[in-house]
């Protein structure tokens, strides 16, 4: 593969608990490339690996062994403060759980990492910016409601926008759907697909495969091992259901 167009690599990826009698081995030699642009999906039992597996390609977790490279920069080579300088400004993050601040409104919840990380001269561009995206994923009317004021759907497209402030070049999301009803997590789906239209390389988590469905890759982990790797092809709300369809009869075969 042209280099160029890989955005994210890991090698051998593996990690181990040294701390459990026997050792727990999350990750077992991981080889993973992620185009530019791709929207991955990691599926799998619980158990088997997925977060780990997503922190460790974010530089969130260290890997006990095997290399991550972002852009062709080895990730385990850098210091901790260099690679927090990189997952501030290359990285973006969508949780389970927004966990946003119950003191601020939403907009502040969404400003407050995008305005720490801005020199002084690019802090009315980084409001401008959250405030354009508040608009495009039709939160900008409750910008100053408490988070306690706001339904699930609409606090993640929050998170969404919080990750997607500093302009990320990938967006990581780990089960982003997993606490919300089916019409909310359609909401929020609708967003990173807009997202991943827009160009933005996206590695998400999910155990739902309605929410797989939206991926253009859905790779298989089991006991931390890769076993297995489909390509979707680009989703559109057409085929939703016939792709779905297949992802299940795929996954059904893998034990799922
Ligand atoms: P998934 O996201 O697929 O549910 P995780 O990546 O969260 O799986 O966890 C994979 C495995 O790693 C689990 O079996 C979990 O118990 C184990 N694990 C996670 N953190 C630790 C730790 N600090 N010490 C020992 N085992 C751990
Ligand atoms: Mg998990």
């Amino acid at each position: 593969m042209n280099r160029a167009t890989v955005t994210l690599e890991s090698q051998e990826l593996s990690k181990t608990y040294y701390s459990t009698d026997p050792p727990t081995e999350v990750l077992r030699g991981v080889d993973l490339t992620v185009r530019a642009g791709e929207f991955l999906v990691i599926m799998g039992a619980s158990g088997s690996g997925k977060s780990t597996l997503l922190y460790s390609l974010s530089g969130m977790d260290r890997p006990t062994s095997g290399s991550v490279a972002l852009q062709g920069r080895q990730l385990e080579s850098l210091s901790d403060t260099e690679m927090s300088n990189i997952r501030l400004t290359r990285m973006g993050f969508v949780f389970q759980q927004p966990h946003f601040l119950s003191n601020l409104d939403v907009r502040d919840n969404i400003l407050l990492p995008a305005l720490k990380g801005a020199p002084k001269d690019q802090r009315a561009a980084a409001i401008a910016r959250v405030d354009a995206l508040m608009e495009r994923f039709g939160i900008a009317h409750i910008a100053g409601h408490g988070i306690t004021q706001v339904s699930g759907g609409q606090l993640q497209r929050a998170s969404i926008c919080r990750a997607l402030a500093g302009e990320p070049l990938v967006l990581f999301a780990d089960e982003p759907t997993g606490a919300l009803d089916s019409s909310m997590s359609g909401e929020v789906m609708d967003a990173l697909t807009d997202v991943h239209r827009d160009g933005t390389t996206i590695v998400m988590v999910t155990h739902d495969p309605a929410v797989a469905v939206r991926g253009d890759r859905v790779i298989y982990l089991r006991d931390g091992v890769l076993v297995e790797s489909r390509e979707l092809g680009t989703w559109n709300a057409e085929s939703a259901g016939r792709r779905e369809d297949k992802l299940l009869e795929w996954l059904r075969k893998l034990g799922f």
